[in-house]
């Protein structure tokens, strides 16, 4: 791989919502009116005006993306993308990639440079990890090698074990060109 996309992908285990970045991407579910794991954790630190908007938005299906502010979060938006359910067969690689791509796509339409994602789909809706890694960096390897207005991803997971993934696969990745 070209070391200058190298420099625009970041992995790094801790908290999403302690990040200082144009947006963070929210693993939310199609009501958009929140939940557990990352989408909990976000709606609690940004506050309450975030679910006000998020209602007004009216819901999101699985594989789409939608807009917010940040409200009390560092971040100054919140990308809310729907990660499919993990089902063996099906048509769920294609889900989780659209996810990325069109937060993406919401990223560079609201002139963000810097972005980060969770896991999506990683925690509840069951995705293996390991797959799960792959569609996020190659789609995000294929969207940044043709849109050089965003400056930085950063892949953050919460554990030691998936950040593990995550780097072994991308070190992995990038040694083979
Ligand atoms: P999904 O319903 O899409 O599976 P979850 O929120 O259950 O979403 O899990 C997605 C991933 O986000 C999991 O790997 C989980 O460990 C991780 N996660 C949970 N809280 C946070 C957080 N505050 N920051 C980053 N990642 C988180």
């Amino acid at each position: 791989m070209i070391p200058e996309l190298l420099n625009r992908i970041a992995i790094q285990q801790g908290d999403i919502t302690d990040l200082t970045v144009d947006a963070i991407v929210n693993a939310a579910n199609t009501s958009l009116l929140g939940g557990g794991g990352v989408d909990g954790a976000i709606h609690r630190k940004a506050g309450p005006e975030l679910l006000s908007e998020c209602r007004k938005i009216g819901g999101c299906p699985t594989g789409e993306a939608r807009i917010t502010k940040g409200y009390e979060l560092k971040a100054k938006y919140i990308i809310h993308t729907v990660g499919p359910v993990y089902r063996k067969s099906g048509n769920s690689p294609e889900l989780l990639q659209n996810c990325y791509e069109n937060s993406l796509r919401l990223a560079i339409e609201n002139n963000i440079k810097t972005i980060a994602f969770p896991a999506i789909s990683c925690g509840v809706y069951g995705y293996p990890i390991r797959e799960a890694c792959e569609i996020a960096v190659n789609t995000t390897i294929r969207f940044l090698t043709d849109h050089p207005s965003i400056k930085q991803v950063i892949f953050i997971l919460f554990s030691r074990e998936y950040f593990d993934v995550y780097t072994d696969y991308f070190s992995s990745h990038s040694n083979n060109g």
